[in-house]
């Protein structure tokens, strides 16, 4: 049997027997730039049926045909960990949302802080990150890119059940960790790089659901400090067993 060379997130229900029409850009890259042709095997996955190993029914220049063939992997789903984050240059950021749906985010919320530099996020465009990011990592889910929300609302709107763990640049080098916290409902923030303000600071650590965490006797950028919480994170609470 030829080994899959190609694997694709659709937006299409997945099932033995099931055709899967290709949209023109999922066309373009399987037949233009792959040079795939009927009979070939792809890897379809679409975030809640698992993978399926399908053929090439149809190929033409602009659409196509995929036919499931049999399930390569169940649904996997990521623990349920949020990653926040103020969101940074575009390139930084870009590797933020990569690097969480890599590392096992459930859904990834950019958020709005007092210092935060950029004020916009192309929200399609990260969801796009998360959804290569998958394809490339074997992962059965993608995470959701939420729109860019202001920090104090998410906390006024917080649920209740879920604990955050702050990473806080001003525990820098103190033995903060996360010690023996449990619980299933996580997420993590992560400030900008103008840090978190004093208000911020202080509203956080009241918080009965916060947990300030230190990463270290540096400061990390952002990007470096989401990936490291993220490890630690998985590590302590996560599915890294
Ligand atoms: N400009 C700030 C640093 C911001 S670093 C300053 O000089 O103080 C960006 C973010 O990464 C921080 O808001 C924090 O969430 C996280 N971070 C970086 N290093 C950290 C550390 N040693 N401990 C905890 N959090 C850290």
């Amino acid at each position: 049997m030829k080994q899959a060379k190609v694997r694709l997130y659709v937006e299409h229900p997945l099932g033995a027997g099931q055709s899967v029409p290709l949209e023109r850009e999922a066309a373009h890259y399987l037949f233009g730039v792959m040079r795939m042709s009927e009979g070939d095997p792809v890897l379809l996955f679409n975030g809640t049926d698992g993978e399926w190993r399908c053929s090439v029914a149809e190929a033409g220049k602009r659409k196509g045909v995929l036919l499931c063939e049999e399930q390569t992997k169940p649904l996997r789903m990521p623990p349920d960990l949020w990653l926040m984050f103020a969101p940074i240059k575009k390139a930084r950021t870009d590797f933020i949302v990569e690097k969480a749906a890599e590392m096992g985010a459930a859904r990834i919320l950019p958020v709005q802080t007092e210092f935060t530099n950029s004020e916009r996020i192309r929200q399609d465009r990260l969801q796009a990150h998360a959804v290569e990011a998958a394809e490339q990592c074997g992962g059965t889910y993608v995470p959701e890119v939420t729109e860019l929300q202001r920090l104090d609302k998410v906390l006024a709107d917080w649920p209740k059940d879920r604990q955050l763990m702050f990473c806080d640049e001003a525990e820098v080098g103190s033995t903060a960790r996360l010690g023996a916290a449990s619980g299933e409902k996580w997420a993590i923030l992560i400030g900008p790089e103008g840090g978190f303000s004093t208000a911020e600071r202080d509203r956080l650590k009241a918080l009965p659901f916060a947990h300030v965490v230190s990463l270290g006797p540096r400061i990390l950028r952002a990007d470096t400090a989401a990936v490291a919480a993220m490890t630690l994170w998985q590590q302590a609470l996560g599915d890294w067993v």
